[in-house]
């Protein structure tokens, strides 16, 4: 029997769940199990639904290798950071014009390892980017990221990224001028994003540039509408078909000659779902015999992966296999550092069976978890994950 205060099965299947914690159990914790199987499933799902689309996976959102290699095979393109992600990808066996670079702030040493090893679609957001990569990606093909507020996401990425749209223009320009391949623009309307009409927003303002750049005989072809689709925490969003039907009318409304070529960059979405932390109650404590809530003291925090907890942005789903009356807890980590609390402000229910030394389940941590954790704080090793493929 469930006992939870979310619908499981929205989040994951109890069979699917059942065998992951069967795997689970002999393992200590904590520890990330990832299903490639409902990996799989994602990619097919948002391939199906937007059939017109080339996936670029973000690699940052799960970089483990057997991750990156089922996507490779599966035929998704990489968005990649950073050298090393670079180096990897490529020596899981993907081709460079699989690759795109999309991070606006780049060394000119990358710069160049990059257009060594064949990489010639780059992203960027300002001028300085552009002349260097004028002069260490010659004849590259280039594509610009407009800035985005962010608004209805859960973790916004706004502010740090991306130019104002009269910005854009002239880089555009500049962009010609200096030799490169001005080939479109691309925008993040931020990560597990419930606002569909984001999407809106930003099409409407790539159209416009679209068409300024016509006026003075440049044909953009390409539009990149990044990330932000979801994955399924505590608190529900739209269905992923839902996204991309809306995002495919939006597309048809503003372009109704025919859409660009369109890229997407999920992580999120793609990994989220197939992710489960096995963690263990280590202590439950009240600091008052007044006080209404006990503390929870789990194995895993802020420090051991789950960074996305700040200011309780992300809600994990949490599954016992305890059962019975619930109570509220604050949930809190392990280390010796104040701010590694999980969920202080919104009141996890959990039965008030569970003990000491019982398991608890944090699902959809497939996403901004184990290469978040720390490598040594207090002593404590960075999250251990494991792979297994629970078939299709
Ligand atoms: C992190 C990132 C993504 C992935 O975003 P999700 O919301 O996890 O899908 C996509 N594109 C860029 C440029 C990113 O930095």
């Amino acid at each position: 029997m469930l006992n939870t205060p979310f619908e499981l099965e929205r989040v994951q299947s109890q069979e699917r769940l059942q065998k992951i914690i069967e795997f689970a159990k002999g393992k200590d914790t904590p520890c990330l199990i990832v299903d490639l199987a409902k990996i799989r499933e994602r990619y097919r799902a948002l391939q199906k639904h937007m059939p017109y689309a080339k996936v670029f996976y973000a690699v940052k959102s799960n970089p483990i290798n057997e991750v990156v290699k089922t996507l490779a095979d599966l035929g998704s393109c990489f968005d990649v950071a950073t050298i090393y992600e670079l180096n990897q990808v490529l020596a899981l066996g993907v081709s460079p014009d699989r690759i795109s670079y999309g991070n606006t702030i780049k060394k000119v040493s990358d710069i160049q390892l990059f257009y060594e090893k064949g990489v010639r679609l780059f992203v960027t957001d300002s001028e300085s980017d552009l002349r260097k990569l004028a002069e260490y990606a010659p004849g590259s093909k280039i594509f610009f990221r407009l800035m985005t507020n962010g608004e209805g996401a859960d973790w916004p990425l706004s502010r740090k990224f991306g130019a104002h749209p009269d910005s854009i223009y002239k880089l555009i320009i500049l962009c010609r001028r200096l030799g490169l391949i001005p080939i479109g623009i691309s925008f993040h309307v931020g990560s597990q994003q419930r606002d569909i009409g984001q999407w809106d927003n930003a099409i409407a303002t790539c159209k416009y540039l679209f068409e300024s750049c016509q006026d003075i005989d440049i044909e953009l072809k390409m539009m990149n509408l990044g990330g932000g689709f979801p994955a399924n925490y505590l608190s529900p969003t739209q269905d992923i078909s839902v996204y991309t039907d809306e995002i495919t009318r939006f597309l048809e409304e503003d372009f109704p000659n025919g859409i660009p070529e369109i890229y997407l960059e999920p992580g999120r979405y793609m990994v989220g779902d197939a992710g489960v932390i096995s963690t263990e109650v280590i202590l439950i404590s009240k600091k008052s015999p007044s006080n209404l809530y006990s503390w929870m003291y789990v194995d895993i925090g802020k420090f051991g992966g789950l960074i996305e907890t700040l200011d309780e942005a992300i809600k994990y789903p949490i599954y016992t296999e305890k059962t019975g009356k619930e109570r509220e807890v604050i949930l809190a980590g392990p280390t010796c550092d104040s701010m590694d609390v999980l969920y202080e402000n919104h009141k996890y229910k959990l039965p008030e069976t569970v003990m000491e030394g019982d398991r608890l389940y944090i699902l959809t941590t497939g996403a901004y978890t184990q290469s978040y954790s720390a490598i040594n704080f207090n002593g404590l090793p960075p999250l251990q994950a494991y792979v297994i493929d629970l078939g299709d």
